[in-house]
Order: C-alpha cells, then sequence, then structure tokens
C-alpha cells in the first residue's frame, strides 16, 4: 500500500483517486477551491461522447468508446441522472457532405456506432432540425458530471481516503530512495508540507505550471479557451428534444456551437471557443495579466492565430453578438432566434498547445520519478475519465520501485 498524493478535485483526479483508493492505497485529495468540479468539469456541456471524432487508435478514439459505457454504468450504479438519448449531427449545405461522410467512415473505424440518415429520418428524431443529410449516433448522451463527482469523493472516502478543500499545491520535488530510506515526494502547499509516496497532478487550467513548480519541462503550454453558452427559454425549449451537432469545420479544434438537452431538462446552446484573458477567465472582463502575458508569450499562439485568422475572428463575432450566435444555432434549427436565448455560466477549455502552434490532439500524460502528471485533458476527458484514470494509475506504478 503507498500513500498518494493526488491535486485536483475535478472528474479526472477525483476518478484516479477513487480507483486507487478502491485498490487499498491511502489517498490524499487536495483542491484549491472549497468545492468539487468547480472548473472544467462543472461547467462543461454535460456530454457522454461515443468517441467518434478522434483519430483511430488515439487514446481519445479508444478512451472515450470504452469511456461512454463505463461512464454510464457508473452513473446508473450510483443513482445519478443520466440520458443515453443519442445525437444528430446535421449537415446543412452540400459543402458539408464530405466531412459529414468523413465522420461517418471514422464512425466505422472508432467502432461507434453511427448511421447517415435521410432529412426526413432525421426530422424523425428532432422534428424542427434542418438537414440535407445527418448521422445518428445512439451511444451519446448526457449525465451530471457534478454528481459523477460527488459520487466518486464518496467512493474516496468510503475506502478511508481524505479530500481537502481549499489547499493549493506550491511546489513538490522528489526525495531519491537509499539503502533502507524509501524514496518520497515532498510537496508544499499553502496549508502545509505534506510527503506522500506518490503524486498525481490533475490540475486542468494550471497542469503545466504546476509541473514546472514540480521540476518537470512540459513541450506544451496551457491555453486557456473559454467557450460561452445560452440556454433557450422555456418556451423555445420544445424546438429540441436531445443532441444536434453541426458537421465540425475542418480549419478549427473545436466542434461548433451545438444544442444540447441536459438532464436536467434544459437546452444548452454552444459553446463558442475564444481566447480567454485568465485562465479562469470566464467574462471577457476576468482578465489576469500573468495569465494574459503567458499565453502572449509563447510563440505556438501566435502560430495558431495566424492559421486560424478568419474561423477566430468570426468566434469573437459570435461571442459579442447574441444575433451572429443566434444565427449559427438557427443554422441547425431554423426556429431558433436571438429572443430564445438566456445568458448561461461559461467554461474555460484548458488546451495544451505546443510551441510551433500545434494543439497536444491526444490527452497528454507525462511522468518522472513517483510523479504523474495530466498535462493534457480535454473533452472528451469527462467522458472518458474512468478509462483515463485506470491510465494514470498503471503509469503511476511504472514510476514506483517493484
Ligand atoms: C466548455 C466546455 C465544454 C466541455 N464539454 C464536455 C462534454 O460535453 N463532455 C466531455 O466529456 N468533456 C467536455 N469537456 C471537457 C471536460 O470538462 C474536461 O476534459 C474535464 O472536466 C477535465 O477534468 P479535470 O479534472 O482534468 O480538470 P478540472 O475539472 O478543470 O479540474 C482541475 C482541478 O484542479 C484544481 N487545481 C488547479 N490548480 C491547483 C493547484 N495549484 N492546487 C490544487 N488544486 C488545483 C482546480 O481547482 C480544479 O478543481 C468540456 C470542457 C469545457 C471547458
Amino acid at each position: 500500500m503507498s500513500h498518494v498524493l493526488v491535486v485536483g478535485a475535478g472528474i479526472v483526479g477525483l476518478a484516479v483517486a477513487a480507483r486507487l483508493a478502491a485498490r487499498g492505497d491511502e489517498v490524499t485529495v487536495i483542491d484549491k477551491e472549497d468545492g468539487l468540479a468547480r472548473h472544467q468539469t462543472g461547467r462543461n456541456s454535460g456530454v457522454i461522447h461515443s468517441g467518434l471524432y478522434y483519430p483511430p487508435g488515439s487514446l481519445k478514439a479508444t478512451m472515450a468508446a470504452a469511456g461512454a459505457r463505463s461512464m454510464a454504468e457508473y452513473a446508473r450504479a450510483k443513482g445519478v441522472a443520466v440520458d443515453i438519448c443519442g445525437k444528430l449531427v446535421v449537415a446543412t449545405d452540400e459543402a458539408e457532405l464530405p466531412g459529414l461522410q468523413k465522420l461517418a467512415d471514422r464512425a466505422v473505424a472508432n467502432g461507434v456506432p453511427a448511421r447517415r440518415v435521410t432529412p426526413a429520418e432525421a426530422r424523425e428524431h428532432e422534428p424542427h432540425v434542418r438537414a440535407i443529410a445527418a448521422l445518428r449516433v445512439e451511444t451519446t448522451g448526457t449525465v451530471d458530471y457534478a454528481g459523477i463527482c460527488r459520487a466518486l469523493a464518496d467512493d474516496v472516502e468510503a475506502a478511508g481516503g481524505r479530500i481537502l478543500l481549499g489547499e493549493e499545491i506550491v511546489a513538490a520535488r522528489t526525495v531519491p530512495g537509499s539503502p533502507g530510506a524509501p524514496g518520497r515526494v515532498e510537496v508544499r502547499t499553502t496549508r502545509a508540507d505534506r510527503e506522500a509516496d506518490a503524486l498525481v497532478v490533475c490540475g486542468g487550467l494550471h497542469a503545466d505550471r504546476i509541473a514546472r513548480a514540480c521540476g518537470l519541462d512540459p513541450e506544451a503550454r496551457i491555453v486557456p479557451f473559454r467557450g460561452e453558452y445560452f440556454e433557450l427559454t422555456p418556451e423555445a425549449g420544445d424546438l429540441v428534444r436531445g443532441l444536434i451537432y453541426p458537421v465540425p469545420d475542418p480549419r478549427f479544434p473545436f466542434l461548433g456551437v451545438h444544442l444540447t438537452r441536459g438532464v436536467e431538462g434544459h437546452v444548452h446552446a454552444g459553446p463558442n471557443a475564444v481566447l480567454a484573458l485568465a485562465r479562469e477567465g470566464y467574462t471577457w472582463t476576468d482578465v489576469s495579466p500573468r495569465d494574459l502575458a503567458d499565453s502572449l508569450a509563447w510563440p505556438g499562439l501566435w502560430r495558431l492565430a495566424a492559421r486560424n485568422l478568419v474561423p477566430g475572428a468570426a468566434e469573437v463575432g459570435r461571442s459579442l453578438s447574441k444575433q451572429a450566435f443566434a444565427r449559427s444555432l438557427a443554422r441547425l434549427v431554423p426556429g431558433i432566434t436571438a429572443a430564445d436565448l438566456v445568458p448561461a455560466p461559461a467554461g474555460v477549455r484548458a488546451q495544451a498547445l505546443r510551441r510551433d502552434g500545434g494543439l497536444v490532439d491526444d490527452f497528454l500524460v507525462q511522468t518522472t520519478d513517483r510523479q504523474v502528471h495530466v498535462l493534457n485533458a480535454p473533452s472528451p476527458a469527462a467522458t472518458a475519465s474512468l478509462e483515463i484514470a485506470a491510465h494514470i494509475v498503471e503509469r503511476l506504478d511504472a514510476t514506483l520501485p517493484a
């Protein structure tokens, strides 16, 4: 049995902690916030992704498909709200047809049950949708990720683990073992100096900074991309039954604004993707000079911006104009107008970006002696969190002496 300190009470950290606690390790979780799931995990679309979009063989593809199953099973076992309602990806003009076919091919390669449907069949699922062709995916659904985190935290505590909130990691270092003295990790936090046999960091928006403070040299930086949402008014909510997505723009790394009926019954519209001016920048007025300077000093951001000028400008336009946001949604469901949209809380994606401007596409985990750092866990990491946890525990074991 080892004592493992886990940083981060988002879904990835809690899933790791629950897995370690279940096999008998002594686990302490710390999080700087005073509640669970305060950042990405508590501010996302609540979708259980099917594994449709990701390159075959990638961690995202394999872990999303397996994660869709394990997450739904875990939710049902714990009594957390979940609804595997399926989704439609709709092409609204001829230019999107090759992209839709590419997704259909990817579904086959990734073993995701999806089929091309006619516009009439699409309207049987979603009577108000506009489509010239569509893809129906049955294994997509929605879940209450905050509820999943509470269940994972209960599992940790039931197995004897501790969850300490309001405690921020400042730095850590591995002290190698010597004859008669096993190695350990010394961790400095805002509350205490702690020691553990091993450290796992699932720090989301701060993952790269924490890694550097623990002696690693990550190859990528976290750049924060805010995703803004509206909610449909209750009257307009009837325009959407389940999940309606556009064919993603291949020039742009995110999925495009979509419509999602959450497990609580509200229809969410979004998210867009704009550069956030702080790592926890949930509105345009949240500005952190340090975070902004860090983003702007990273050459990768300028290279990414140069390559994405047109879609990037369109995203900012959509952020500043509710009419523009509504027009994007009306491409999918023509009945939606700006008057149907009520602002809803935003989320910020922790996206790792390389120096050359390439987005780190897959999940990224880096290890050093007795330490594991999750350096990129963007969507669909909530879906895949139970699978990511299994992977992290394997990687952790590989850093410990036999
Ligand atoms: C807008 C948006 C929509 C998304 N939609 C979906 C979706 O529908 N489906 C899906 O599968 N995924 C989705 N995702 C992705 C998903 O939310 C994330 O991949 C997942 O939540 C990552 O979990 P995490 O635990 O790694 O990070 P987080 O939830 O961000 O947790 C990190 C934790 O670390 C803590 N922390 C940070 N620094 C420190 C420190 N120094 N000391 C102590 N604690 C610290 C933070 O307080 C936080 O609690 C979406 C993300 C966003 C932003």
